[in-house]
């Protein structure tokens, strides 16, 4: 009873601060429930974009979903990129520039994301969330604290033996249900938005193939993040190293004096990466080596490392370390010739952002206005948001209040995709209010 107390007191409380505004004609729980079902993951190492036909299937459906709301220019790329505009409605000269908002469709190659079952356990009292189709799956409290902030929450997990889809189907029900209200709420004064929804991008491959262009938006958001509240302008700087060992391979039987094996050197090699620099012993904002992949052979052996720092500093100390283990060994195994190639991958985003710190404030006083407590959040990987902002559309990233992502224990709760609804639309209104 208590609970139920408290559910309507805070409902109230959302009534009278959107006393003005109509509901969307769907809610956006009811649109995540529905998106979620449709499999759209991608697969990794494909020729073409996007690289299953699913995610033109799910493409397409938007697209329709969009016309219906009122946008314009709705078009599906060759590529499967979804671009519309939603016009907004202040004056010509108002010089409120063109926003834009973007999610993504596919999900991760790594967990199933075919028949997705997603359940919501309604009115969440604080227990662990035991999933029904393989109880071995649980959601624990001890693992997820966050838990405990989602008392009398609806929470939403997929059965047990799929991943949900929250990342990225929150996000593309969050911006649709945004142009929902719109539709229903002409009087909400507001610039033009653009809207993508892109493929691809669990396997890094759709972004290259984005027209910014051809989108119209002068800044974006990636509406791809996690826990409520936070906003990310960070992410890694990132580089991957090879490193080869070459040796010499004979028949074994008459090897004396002549074989030089690659295999020992590239093992001492491995020996030498310091413990306390790996991804399984950093968090936050401390950088790592990742060594993730190789072969082994007596001719050859070869090892792939991933360097993570978010200062460029901290990367060009990284590399260092590595030319001075390969050194290392080197001089232990001399006669097996070692090399290594370093390439840059991408770049922290903040050293463009940093010039637009506006998008960061007007970002954190929006989920301010959602009664949320932003947060700064740099993000331990990349964003399709960092290679735009780096091509000149400048893309900080929005939470989307789900969890456990690319696993079967994702989780996200209709406060989380209403919360992360009520801020993009708190967005749109900043970036009117400040251009008056
Ligand atoms: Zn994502």
């Amino acid at each position: 009873m208590k609970s139920l107390l408290v559910s309507v007191t805070s409902l109230l409380l959302i009534v009278s601060a959107q006393a003005e505004l109509k509901p969307s004609a769907e809610t956006v729980l009811s649109r995540f429930l529905r998106y979620v079902k449709i499999d759209t993951q991608s697969k990794d190492d494909q020729p073409s974009v996007p690289s299953t036909a699913k995610q033109l299937e799910f493409a397409l459906r938007l697209a329709a979903e969009l016309k219906e709301l009122g946008a314009q220019n709705v078009r599906v790329s060759e590529f499967g990129i979804v671009y519309s505009l939603v016009p907004g409605n202040l004056p010509e000269n108002s010089q409120v520039p063109v926003i834009g908002f973007i999610a993504h469709m596919d999900t991760s190659p790594e967990v199933s994301g075919a028949n997705v079952n997603p359940i919501v356990h309604r009115n969440y009292q604080g227990a662990d969330i035991v999933l029904p189709a393989d109880p071995t799956q649980v959601i624990t409290v001890a693992k997820n604290p966050i838990l405990k902030t989602m008392i009398d929450d609806d929470i939403i997990t997929a059965d047990g033996t799929t991943l949900l889809g929250s990342d990225d189907k929150a996000g593309c029900a969050a911006i649709m249900t945004l142009v929902d209200l719109f539709k229903q709420n002409p009087q909400i004064r507001r610039g033009t938005i653009a809207v993508a929804f892109t493929p691809d991008e669990e396997v890094g491959a759709g972004i290259e193939k984005f027209d910014i262009q051809g989108f119209g938006a002068r800044f974006a958001y990636t509406v791809d993040g996690e826990a409520l509240g936070e906003i990310s302008n960070e992410t890694w700087s990132a580089r991957t190293a090879t490193v080869t060992f070459k040796g010499k391979n004979t028949h074994p039987g008459t090897a004396k004096g002549i074989m030089i094996n690659s295999i020992p050197a590239a093992a001492d090699f491995i020996s030498r990466f310091p413990k306390d620099m790996l991804p399984e012993t950093t968090e936050g904002r401390i950088g790592f080596l990742h060594p993730y992949a190789g072969t082994l052979e007596v001719e050859q052996s070869s090892l792939k490392v991933l360097l993570r720092d978010f200062e460029p500093s901290g990367l060009d100390t990284k590399e260092a370390l590595l030319r001075d283990m390969v050194k290392t060994t080197e001089q232990k195994y001399s006669d097996v010739k070692i090399s290594i190639a370093v390439k840059d991958q991408y770049k922290n985003m903040k050293e463009v952002l940093k010039d637009y710190s506006q998008l960061i404030d007007y970002a954190m006083e929006a989920a301010r206005r959602a009664g949320l407590t932003p947060t700064i959040k740099a993000i331990r990987g990349g964003t399709d948001g960092a290679r735009l902002t780096f091509e000149g559309l400048p893309c900080p990233d929005i939470f989307t209040g789900g969890h456990n992502f690319h696993g079967k224990l994702e989780f996200n709760s209709r406060r989380g995709l209403e919360k992360t609804t009520e801020t993009l639309m708190n967005l749109v209104q900043i970036f009117a209010e400040k251009a008056k």
